[in-house]
C-alpha cells in the first residue's frame, strides 16, 4: 500500500501559519471581514462595479475609476484593489494598461500581444530604474 511520506501528513493537519493569519482579512484591503469571508464589503462593492464594466464590452481607465468613485469607498479601499495582487500574474491595473496598450496598438496598425503578466514586469523595472537613479545635490 502506498504510504505518504510523514513530512506531507504534517503539512495536512499543521498547514502554514500564514492561512490562519489571513483568515477572517480582505484579500484586498486586509480590513477585518466575516471569518469565511474572502473580501470585505467595500471591496465586494468594487468587484461587482467591475464586473458591470467588463460585462458592458471594453472600458478605459477614467471610467473604471469614475465607476469606481461612484461606489462610495473610499479612494485608499480603491487604491489597494487596483494594486493588489491575488494570482502573482499582475495586479487589475496591471491587466488593464495591458488591455489598452494592445487596444492603442492595434489601432496604430502595429498589434502586440502584451499580458497582464508583462505589464507588471515593465512596470517593476520602470520603478526600479527610478530607485537607482541617483538624484542630483
Ligand atoms: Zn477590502
Amino acid at each position: 500500500m502506498f504510504k505518504i511520506p510523514l513530512k506531507i501528513r504534517l503539512l495536512l493537519f499543521f498547514p502554514s501559519p500564514s492561512i490562519f493569519l489571513s483568515m477572517g482579512l480582505c484579500c484586498y484591503c486586509r480590513d477585518k471581514t466575516g471569518f469565511w469571508k474572502k473580501s470585505c464589503l467595500d471591496c465586494v462593492k468594487l468587484q461587482e462595479a467591475l464586473d458591470s464594466l467588463e460585462k458592458g464590452g471594453t472600458f478605459g481607465y477614467n471610467e473604471l475609476l469614475t465607476c469606481f468613485f461612484d461606489t462610495g469607498v473610499s479612494s485608499e479601499k480603491i487604491k489597494l484593489f487596483l494594486e493588489t495582487d491575488l494570482t502573482g500574474k499582475g495586479a487589475l491595473r496591471d491587466r488593464i494598461v495591458a488591455r489598452m496598450t494592445n487596444e492603442i496598438m492595434e489601432g496604430l496598425g502595429t498589434p502586440s500581444t502584451i499580458d497582464s503578466e508583462k505589464a507588471k514586469k515593465i512596470r517593476e523595472e520602470i520603478k526600479k530604474l527610478f530607485l537607482e537613479k541617483e538624484v542630483p545635490e
